[in-house]
């Protein structure tokens, strides 16, 4: 496994010193003894297409301002939320404690196992399906990543639109999991939908 900077390994209540820490109220407590062993990474972009507005950081702590956008009227009663952020700069920021169930993943199965937000950690980056990610983010997605993993017993790494298939599409086509692994020195095993692949 990767070598793994102290600062960027989640404390005993689930925060990683190394993020900008933006707290979101939009958690609550994973069921009893639940293992913490899948993460699940997204994209996201607010407006849509558009990066570095702050929406995003709005949006996860319910303090959206609807006037911005015509879109955000679609959005503006949604609560949700996830535990990192990785910026275009490949910033982390961090939203939810690693110990507790942020509401990323919406109606969905890893495996066979349902309700994804259960069990697994969810990792925004800032992007959207037609546009290539930055490599600063693939970095940092590695790095958080491996910092997982010698925190959690992680068996799997997956897309939003491998356990959520017809109703997302993220991390889309751009995200080169290749790259990812190579960097997150993550084997073929860790990643059940693209093996083989
Ligand atoms: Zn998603």
């Amino acid at each position: 496994m990767a070598d793994v900077a102290a600062d960027w390994l989640p404390d005993a209540d689930g925060w990683v010193p190394a993020a900008r820490r933006v707290p979101s109220p939009n958690f609550d407590a994973r069921p009893d003894g639940m293992p913490v062993d899948v993460v699940v990474l997204h994209n996201i972009s607010l407006p849509p297409g558009q990066f570095g507005t702050g929406d995003i950081e709005a949006f996860f702590q319910n303090r959206l301002d609807i006037a911005r956008h015509p879109f955000f009227e679609t959005i503006r009663d949604v609560r949700v939320s996830a535990h990192f952020l990785i910026t275009r700069e490949g910033e982390l920021v961090q939203f939810v404690a690693c110990t507790q169930r942020a509401w990323h993943a919406g109606q969905s199965a890893y495996c066979g196992r349902q309700r994804c937000n259960d069990f697994s950690i969810g990792i925004e980056i800032e992007g959207a399906d037609d546009q290539p990610f930055t490599l600063g983010q693939y970095d940092t997605a590695a790095r958080i990543v491996a910092a997982l993993r010698t925190t959690y017993p992680i068996t799997g790494i997956a897309g939003h639109s491998d356990i959520a298939p017809g109703r997302k599409t993220d991390p889309g086509p751009h995200f080169d999991w290749d790259r990812f692994a190579r960097l997150a020195d993550v084997t073929p095993a860790l990643l059940p939908y693209r093996r083989g692949s």
